[in-house]
């Protein structure tokens, strides 16, 4: 984002200590001249947390807990020490703190909603990775940006690189529902690490297997959803609210190579299609600058190395979470945010080898027939939505 003057903008990173944050953090090591961080939060790794203060000196921090900010404390020189807060009413303070311009939200899961729609509301630009907040509450969130003027640009690869895929005047409004130039979506998918397995052979898969992505570099939640395929469910959800589409505007690819991070087709019978190596830093990079563009570390492809890019149809027997995010959608009001919930209870139960993969869309699938659903007008009904979904998760893991 190029600025009148000379100063650089003033950027807060949410989840600074996590796999996004980190990418982003990288971005502003490499231009800094245009970025500085002012503020970040971390939750729990308080080790991450003194090395980014130490080097990026930022003036305020959130962490999780008091004992956290403690420790961070005692492991800073006083030259450095930022103002440091704690919690969640923090996180949303910091988040609309009119000092910073520029959010990511780089927050894991439902935990990150609150912060995002706060900095959404403060009319931000805000550059979105939790995808899970857009899931739960994608009207209220939509609306929001609508209202404050907030302008949302997608870090999720996919979501950049359809965006990357839209003309100038589309990417500045990003309603897809009156383009009639768009014949349709194509959202890639790698297929994960379990691609081609059935179901019977899925039963026995491992967390260590799950987390081992054959493409990306992600966090552990985001590694088992690209396993089970609800990542590519819940990016589903996502590309119809960020982009105003309808479900069946949208068709999930398998592309196993992740070069092309997404397409777009026109009624002409072209399309076009966003590619470059698997390395978040390129849409962090795009969404940071946009419209310009600024160096991101990423390396140019080796062409004669590449190899075949090759396409298929998803397996929705053997990964059903794909399908159960598509019902969940067109369920509408809270089913989605229960989706969300209970797959965020049941990957961590998986992580803890406390159920089986497979279990992971069973619980979800259960908990949706349970579901009385109505409709998610406040943040106080998706946030009691969300709690009873992970109470009857808990109740129900085997
Ligand atoms: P990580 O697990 O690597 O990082 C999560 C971040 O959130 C950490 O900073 C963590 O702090 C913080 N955090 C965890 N729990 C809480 C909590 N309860 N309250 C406040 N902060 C918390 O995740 P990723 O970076 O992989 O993913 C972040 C988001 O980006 C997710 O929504 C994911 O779906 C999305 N995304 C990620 C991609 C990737 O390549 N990684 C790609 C596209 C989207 P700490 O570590 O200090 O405990
Ligand atoms: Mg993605």
């Amino acid at each position: 984002m190029r600025t009148d003057t000379n100063k650089p903008v003033s950027l807060c990173v949410l989840g600074a200590t996590g796999s996004i944050g980190q990418s982003t953090l990288d971005i502003i090591r490499r231009n800094p001249h245009q970025y500085r961080l002012a503020s970040a939060s971390g939750f729990s790794n308080m080790k991450l947390m003194a090395d980014i203060c130490l080097e990026f000196r930022p003036k305020t921090i959130v962490v999780g807990s008091n004992s956290n900010a403690a420790q961070l404390k005692a492991s800073l020189p006083s030259d450095v020490l930022p103002n440091i807060m704690v919690g969640n009413d923090a996180l949303d303070e910091l988040a609309a703190d009119p000092r910073t311009s520029t959010l990511v939200a780089a927050i894991v899961g439902a935990a990150g909603l609150s912060s995002t729609l706060s900095a959404v509301r403060a009319g931000k630009r805000v550059l979105l990775a939790n995808k899970e907040a857009l899931v739960m509450s994608g009207a209220l969130l939509m609306e929001a940006a609508k209202e404050s003027g907030a302008t949302l640009l997608p870090i999720d690869s996919e979501h950049n690189a359809i965006f990357q895929c839209l003309s100038d005047h589309r990417q500045r409004h990003c309603d897809l529902s009156e383009a009639s130039e768009i014949k349709k979506v194509l959202l890639t998918a790698s297929g994960g690490p379990f691609r081609g397995k059935s179901r019977e052979e899925l039963l026995q898969v491992t967390p260590s297997q799950a987390l081992d992505h054959p493409n990306w570099s992600m966090g552990p939640k985001i590694s088992i959803d690209s396993a089970t395929m609800m990542n590519k469910g819940l990016e589903l959800i996502e590309a119809c609210w960020l982009f105003n589409l309808q479900a069946h505007q949208v068709e999930v690819v398998i592309h196993p190579q992740s070069f092309i991070h997404s397409m777009v087709e026109y009624i002409d019978g072209s399309v076009i299609a966003q590619m470059g190596l698997p390395d978040m830093r390129t849409p962090i990079a795009h969404a940071l600058a946009w419209p310009e563009r600024i160096l991101s570390g990423v390396k140019s492809p080796i062409w004669s190395q590449l190899g075949p890019l090759t396409f298929e149809a998803p397996d929705l027997e053997a990964f059903p979470c794909l399908k159960l995010a598509i019902e969940a959608l067109s369920a509408g009001g809270i089913a989605p945010t229960v989706l969300n919930a209970v797959n965020e209870v049941a990957v961590e139960a998986f992580i803890a080898e406390q159920i089986s993969f497979m279990s992971i869309p069973d619980l979800v699938s259960e908990a949706l027939a349970a579901t009385e659903n109505r409709s998610a007008v406040s943040v106080e009904a998706i946030m009691e939505a969300d709690s009873w979904a992970r109470a009857w998760a808990r109740q129900h893991l085997k």
